[in-house]
């Protein structure tokens, strides 16, 4: 395959991951989608690939990687199975890199090889039941006692939770600060006080396990706080304006199955004498979404680019988020029209793919909450 826009590594990247995906993801993700069972041997087999550690550095067991080879490998994953790349995504592009980029030498040390060889999995828990869009409300209390933060409180929806051995979990020291008393703390999840309950019932992404997780009166060692005070809300945010393009690129892969699927379908479809590939009011159907979805790939790389550039990066990101989101749910819609009646039942792919692209304009940031940060962002810029 050549590419104008990627390098020979990329290019190698990208072909490995989509043989991978394409042989072992694909032909599973049907079979996932039915039991909602965690993927162990998904996670297994991209552990072999080392793309857990993809951004980490070498020195503590990844690859040294670009935040453009993990958007490559995350429109790949999604592409074969969109379930497995939601535990990849939480796993690598929250916990892990919220380590990588806030813990101290200590921390790395301790959690990220095991993160980066995925014999651990990781998960980020933000979100409660009271508070999502509006992250400084988290009511979880982290209170400083004899060398320990005591933790109680209920996180919900958390992505990996119930296989997660270690959560990067944001919880406030101090209500009344609001957001300047969040602490992010990394939990090791068989600590005592720790139940961690499976929310079943999801409409898609469906064998990416989340969880409720309820601390009571959890002990985690004070060092296990990472940057200093009143710096957890920032790092947060951080952390969710880089993994915004994970998801992006996540979008961009379910978008493309749906299209190859619908492609493949209108070729081989018959009605009225001929393909329906010969209708015009497919084509333009199938125009669109090849077109949007190059729009999405190239947005999100750009995002990337930005960022491994060192250059700001949270506009596009958040772009990236909302314009690949909608380019998904476009793009799964239009393949199930393709499809006709057969899009509506599960032996053909795209009513999956129609189903697990919903999700992406919900979590890591709705689509409101990326405009809001866009307009934010744009108004400050000429303010
Ligand atoms: C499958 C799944 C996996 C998830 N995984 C994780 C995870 O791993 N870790 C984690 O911490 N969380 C996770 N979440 C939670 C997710 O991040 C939140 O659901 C999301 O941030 C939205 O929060 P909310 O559900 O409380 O909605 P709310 O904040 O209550 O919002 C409800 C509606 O109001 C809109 N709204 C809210 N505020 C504004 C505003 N200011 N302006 C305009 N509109 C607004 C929203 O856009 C939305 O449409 C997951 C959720 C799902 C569904």
């Amino acid at each position: 395959m050549s590419d104008l826009l990627l390098s020979d590594d990329e290019i190698l990247l990208k072909n490995t991951v989509s043989d991978y995906s394409k042989n072992e993801l694909a032909p599973r993700a049907a079979g996932y989608d039915e039991s909602a069972l965690f993927p162990w041997d998904n996670v297994s087999g991209i552990g072999d690939l080392g793309l857990f550690g993809l951004t980490i550095p070498e020195e503590y067991g990844g690859s040294g990687g670009t935040t453009r080879q993990l958007a490559i490998a995350a429109e790949e994953i999604a592409k074969g199975c969109a379930a497995t790349s939601v535990v990849y995504i939480a796993h690598l592009s929250l916990c892990t890199q919220f380590i990588n980029m806030f813990g101290n030498e200590e921390q790395k040390r301790n959690y990220l090889p095991d993160l980066a060889s995925g014999k651990k999995i990781g998960a980020f828990a933000l979100s409660e039941p009271g508070a999502g869009s509006d992250a400084a409300a988290i009511k979880t209390s982290a209170v400083k006692s004899n060398g320990h933060y005591v933790v109680n409180g209920i996180k919900t929806w958390i992505s990996n939770a119930p296989e997660a051995s270690i959560l990067v979990t944001l919880a406030t020291s101090d209500t009344s600060k609001k957001h300047r008393g969040i602490e992010a703390l990394i939990v090791e999840s068989d600590t005592g006080g720790i139940v961690t309950n499976q929310i079943h019932g999801k409409m898609g992404v469906r064998a990416s396990t989340v969880g409720e997780i309820i601390f009571d009166n959890v002990l985690v060692p004070g060092k296990n706080r990472m940057g200093g005070d009143e710096q957890g809300f920032g790092q947060t945010m951080e952390v969710l304006n880089a993994s915004r393009i994970s998801i992006g690129a996540q979008c961009v892969g379910i978008a493309q199955a749906a299209l190859e699927a619908a492609v493949d379908y209108a070729i081989h479809r018959e009605a009225f004498g001929g393909p329906l590939s010969d209708l015009q009011g497919i084509q333009w159907m199938i125009a669109e979404m090849a077109t949007e979805i190059e729009a999405a790939r190239q947005l999100v790389m750009k995002s990337a680019s930005l960022r491994d550039a060192n250059l700001p990066f949270a506009t596009e990101a958040s772009m990236s988020k909302l314009y690949a989101s909608k380019v998904a749910m476009e793009s799964a819609h239009k393949a199930v029209q393709i499809h006709g009646g057969a899009g509506y039942f599960a032996p053909t792919p795209v009513e999956r793919y129609f189903r697990d692209a919903r999700v992406t304009e919900i979590y890591e940031g709705t689509s409101e909450i990326q405009k809001l940060v866009i307009a934010r962002n744009i108004l400050k810029k000429q303010g």
